[in-house]
């Protein structure tokens, strides 16, 4: 959860309009949608391409995610331990994600597609989820997790 804070809130990330600041860079139009300027907020809540993965991700949890980050935890506090974890899992997945197809953006020149974002989340929780022996039988009852694709 501190790593989620820390780039949600922290100062320190180098989205393009920090680095106009310092004089790094001339252009501050964001990588992922090159419409608006790159801050930190346009970079996991404004930009159309944060938006789109978040509304395939409601989509395939089946959740409404609704604010920052941070009332998505809180939110998510009254689940099931299971469902918290798979959402947490989730929420780690989509902030690195988002931040590693910027730098892709970056460094490769093409914007990749959100789809293939969540379906890498879906895929990594799935197999961590196939390895915890201790709450295999859980992940079989749970209805929620067969809706969404993470259990048989
Ligand atoms: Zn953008």
């Amino acid at each position: 959860m501190v790593n989620i804070l820390f780039v949600e809130r922290s100062d320190n990330v180098l989205t393009k309009d920090r680095l106009m600041r310092f004089g790094v860079v001339t252009d501050g139009t964001s990588y992922l949608c090159g419409e608006q300027s790159e801050s930190h907020m346009h970079w996991f809540f404004d930009c159309p391409f944060s938006k789109a993965v978040v509304l395939m991700l409601q989509n395939w949890l089946i959740i409404k995610l609704q604010g920052n980050v941070e009332d998505w935890i809180i939110k998510w506090r009254r689940k099931s331990l299971l469902q918290k974890k798979v959402v947490m899992a989730v929420i780690f997945g989509l902030v690195y994600g988002i931040w590693d197809c910027r730098n892709t953006c970056r460094v490769e020149l093409f914007v990749p597609q959100p789809k293939r974002l969540i379906e890498g989340i879906h895929s990594v929780l799935k197999v961590r989820l196939n390895r915890m022996e201790f709450s295999r039988g859980k992940i079989k009852c749970c209805r929620w997790l067969q809706q969404t694709g993470l259990s048989e």
